[in-house]
């Protein structure tokens, strides 16, 4: 009596493999190799139906492709909102994506439809004189923070919040033909150096809470579209 080949045995009688002459007798006889010839077949066979795996999405594949409906915009401004590490509503209705604290994505309320240029009631109003053609992304953070001396306050921009931003940047610029230059791919505090149009001293993003080394406007929008381009 071989114990193995018996537990073998019944193991393929409870798969549903006959043994015909002996059933779980021990013995390692025809059946059972037949049994298990047929019982690899079928284990092959299925092998061979399955579909091939799932392609893997680009590791900066983050934001849903509902949010990004067919628009003609130029560019992305990148912000924070001033505020607490979750969006409220407030946030929601300034911008069309908005990154919290932990890193996850939440929907503003205009589509990016909207701001196409000419930009149609009810756009994102996020950049003074600058919201026609712009997508509007924004960190919750920063909230009661200071530029001089800098004191991140209670909110301070995370590098989780700075990574998805980098990756949901990556996804719209592939989404709308974006390419990343200083002019199309810019935070708000770049915006009256790099194209012009005067802003009220907004200072997102000048420095990094989890980044102390990085300091001015250029400075950190450079690391952005840095690491954006990476994503690509
Ligand atoms: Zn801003």
């Amino acid at each position: 009596m071989n114990k193995t080949v018996q537990s073998l045995q019944r193991r393929l009688i409870a798969l549903g493999f006959p043994l015909p002459e002996h059933g779980a007798d021990g013995d390692p006889g025809g059946e059972t190799i037949t049994a298990m010839n047929s019982a690899l077949n079928e284990l092959e066979a299925l092998r061979g139906e399955k579909p091939p795996p799932p392609k893997p999405e680009p590791s900066a594949s983050i934001v849903p492709a509902d949010w990004m409906p067919p628009a003609k915009v130029d560019r992305i401004i990148c912000h924070w909102t001033a505020g607490a590490h979750k969006a409220s509503e407030f946030d929601r209705s300034h911008y069309h994506i908005l990154i919290e604290g932990d890193g996850k994505l939440v929907r503003g309320i205009p589509s990016i439809k909207l701001n196409e240029a000419p930009a149609r009631k009810g756009y994102a109003v996020h950049t003074l004189n600058c919201n026609s053609g712009s997508i509007g992304v924004s960190l919750c953070c920063m909230g009661g923070s200071h530029e001089q001396p800098f004191n991140p306050g209670k909110y301070p921009v995370t590098r989780k919040q700075w990574d998805a931003l980098t990756s949901a940047v990556a996804d719209l610029c592939r989404c709308y033909g974006i390419k990343i230059t200083d002019k199309t791919v810019l935070s708000h505090a770049e915006v009256q150096n790099n194209l012009g149009i005067q802003q009220r001293g907004k200072w997102d993003f000048t420095r990094l809470a989890f980044d102390p080394s990085i300091v001015g406007a250029k400075a950190c929008g450079d690391k952005l579209r840095a690491e954006a381009s990476a994503k690509l």
